[in-house]
């Protein structure tokens, strides 16, 4: 058995933790007790894959310096015994999944930390995190953009994979697509639930693409920093509700490609995709999900990078999530990702350049250095996007100057 080691940490971290135990133990046919009252062998076959949580709960008044440095640092170790634990007790471990946000202290602050520690200690397994970003549209306090760009320079070097949950995303699916005037967390995570629940398909029922992190890892990450993905899901319904007529494969592969089906607040248009990964589920015919996305390519061919050949892998699970006849999940690693690494960056550098706010990380022994370094790592990141979105172009201007030099 290839086990994932599974934490969450902080107030969203938890809230969302907890919402994707009870969609997946579902999904296996597990009642709350962890006793299987399933139908299908299916269900069972890698059902160990993910099992018990390890806690890491405080309060960090929305620090990042106190979850990182203070608070955080004295309760690390307790938090890292108990993944030492249940790492011990794997048959063979294939990695970690982390649940948090990056707007606050605990998950953010104290989260990149026991990344950090986790790291050292398992250097060899993947880390992978679910990184809820934050959206002045969500929550109104004023110092997220530093936790959130503190956090992402922890990221860029120590997780293998991250998959960006945007809140403003989430925000506009339900304020724009189902119609909610005021969205609650119960209403968003009921998203971030149903896309965590798609991503990890094909590490929780047998089958063959992406059947563990590490594969994900090498089929969507082209370089190493760039790993940071846009996740996306159809069909999106209220919680709740039932969708009113099963949609068809054709109109799955539109929708999970629409801009308005991401979980990030970003426009693929504007980018171009470095790799994709689909996952439909339910009884379809594979051949015609295949036909399909073949086709979705070939149209809109400018929008992937032409230097990674069979840049898109798809799969087809029998199983539909519940409440559903059919679903499809997207993860895309698309260069657009960088608007929301410009937004949290624009907003970062508006109070850093007078200062603001600074006195409280300072006052946790910070060095306003580390504020420095973790902006121009942000930047960095943005500029490697925007450079791998136009290396065909570059090629293109290059082109007619050599016509013109070889007449
Ligand atoms: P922590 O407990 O110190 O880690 O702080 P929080 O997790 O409350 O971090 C605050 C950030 O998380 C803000 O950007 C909030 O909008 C966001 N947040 C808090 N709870 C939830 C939740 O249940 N769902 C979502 N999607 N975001 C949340």
């Amino acid at each position: 058995m290839r086990e994932i080691v599974h934490l969450q940490i902080g107030q969203c971290g938890n809230q969302i933790g907890s919402k994707f135990w009870e969609v997946i133990s579902e999904e296996h046919g597990l009642n709350a007790t962890g006793i299987y009252e399933g139908d299908s062998n299916l269900q069972l076959e890698r059902v160990n894959v993910y099992f018990n949580e390890a806690h890491g709960n405080s309060g960090a008044g929305n620090n990042w310096a106190k979850g990182h440095y203070t608070e955080g640092a004295e309760l690390v170790e307790q938090v890292i015994d108990r993944v030492r634990n249940e790492s011990e007790s794997c048959d063979c471990l294939q990695g970690f999944q982390l649940v948090h946000s990056l707007g606050g202290g605990t998950g953010s602050g104290m989260g990149t930390l026991i990344i950090n520690k986790i790291r050292e200690e398992y250097p060899d397994r993947i880390m992978n995190t679910f990184s809820v970003m934050p959206s002045p549209k969500v929550s109104d306090t004023v110092v997220e953009p530093y936790n959130a760009t503190l956090s992402v320079h922890q990221l860029l070097e120590n997780t293998d994979e991250t998959f960006c949950i945007d809140n403003e995303a989430l925000y506009d699916i339900c304020f724009r697509t189902l119609k909610l005037t005021t969205p609650t967390y119960g209403d968003l995570n009921h998203l971030v639930c149903m896309t965590m629940s798609g991503v990890t398909t094909s590490l929780r029922f047998p089958g063959q693409l992406n059947a563990d992190l590490r594969k994900l890892a090498v089929n969507m990450v082209p370089f190493p920093r760039l790993h940071f993905f846009m996740p996306g899901f159809a069909p999106l319904t209220p919680r709740g509700s039932q969708q009113y007529r099963a949609l068809t494969v054709p109109e799955l592969t539109q929708q999970i490609f629409d801009a308005r089906n991401m979980m990030t607040a970003c426009d693929p248009r504007r980018g171009r995709y470095l790799t994709v990964a689909a996952i439909f589920r339910g009884r379809m015919s594979t051949k015609q999900v295949e036909e399909q996305m073949l086709a979705m390519q070939q149209k809109n061919s400018n929008y992937f990078v032409d230097w990674i050949p069979h840049n898109v892998k798809v799969a087809v699970c029998d199983i539909p999530p519940r409440g559903l006849k059919m679903s499809s999940t997207f993860i895309g690693n698309n260069t657009a990702i960088q608007e929301i690494f410009r937004r949290v960056g624009e907003q970062f550098s508006l109070m850093f350049k007078r200062k603001a706010f600074l006195h409280w990380y300072t006052g946790e022994g910070m060095d306003e250095m580390e504020f420095t370094e973790a902006e121009s790592n942000l930047n960095d990141l943005v500029s490697e996007y925007q450079q791998y979105q136009d290396l065909r172009w570059t090629l293109k201007t290059i082109k007619p100057k050599m016509d013109w030099e070889y007449i």
